[in-house]
């Protein structure tokens, strides 16, 4: 087969993903044999989890689109504000349950206060992350590249930040979760509802300045953990309260 060009052009945020040394927006590749889109993407670094659009020659196409000859391929990522093609956009996001691997820890501790259904294991192996995402039908949240381009995973995001604050702005924004924000109903410890509890029932349980200064909490239905609005919250709350109105001015 006679070589062609494949010319990528990255949009949004999607030049993370791109190997240093050639960070840019514009990739070139020859090839020599008929190949999927999604692995011309993925050869290039790009989950394909993260991939919304993909324009060849300006028409919309599916990851299993077969390239062959010269073409011009557009990528957009989930959340480009772009209304091009609405209906041939490739993620969903409707998702709201996660799992997310081992590494990301304080997100996931995140998350839960902000009430959203989280499974993590800090020791789970690739393979039971995955096999979690299916049976559970949850989106698979990583900073593994190669774990994101498995051919099982159907909706995944890396988070770009290093830091678990920003991540968790960042999946805010991703998976559109602002209207569903809803703390203290999640046990960080091991994923459960919370439930109300009269400070009657618990407080001998409590430290002196916590019976003081609290008159509201809840307590785990899974493991029994005791909660109530102390500092780290207030801080959260404040960074979830500059990301909704940073996106309202967007
Ligand atoms: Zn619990």
């Amino acid at each position: 087969m006679k070589a062609f060009t494949v010319r990528l052009n990255l949009h949004g945020d999607l030049d993370f993903f791109v190997r240093s040394g050639a960070r840019g927006r514009r990739i070139e590749r020859s090839l020599d044999e008929k190949t999927s889109v999604k692995d011309v993407i993925e050869a290039c670094g790009v989950p394909h989890p993260e991939i919304d659009l993909i324009l060849v020659n300006g028409q919309p196409v599916d990851f299993d689109y077969a390239i062959a000859s010269d073409a011009d391929i557009e990528l957009y990522p989930v959340g480009t504000r772009s209304t091009i093609f609405k209906e041939k956009r490739l993620q969903i996001s409707t998702d709201r349950a996660f799992v997310v691997d081992g590494h990301l820890g304080k997100l996931t501790r995140n998350l839960r206060l902000l009430g959203f259904d989280v499974a993590y294991d800090p020791n789970a192996e690739d393979r039971q992350l995955l096999c979690t995402m299916k049976r559970e039908n949850r989106a698979l949240l990583t900073r593994d590249r190669r774990l994101l381009m498995h051919a099982v995973v159907r909706t995944g995001y890396s988070p770009r930040s290093q830091n678990a604050d920003e991540q968790t702005v960042e999946v805010i924004r991703r998976f559109d979760l602002l209207g569903f924000i809803s703390p203290f109903t999640r046990c960080l410890r091991c994923n459960a509802p919370l439930q109300e509890i009269a400070k009657a029932d618990i407080i001998e349980k409590l430290e002196p300045l916590t019976k003081i200064y609290y008159e509201q909490f809840r307590r785990c239905t899974g493991c029994g953990q005791i909660y109530w609005a102390g500092s780290h919250f207030t801080k959260l709350q404040r960074r979830v309260e500059e990301v909704r109105k940073h996106l309202s001015t967007r």
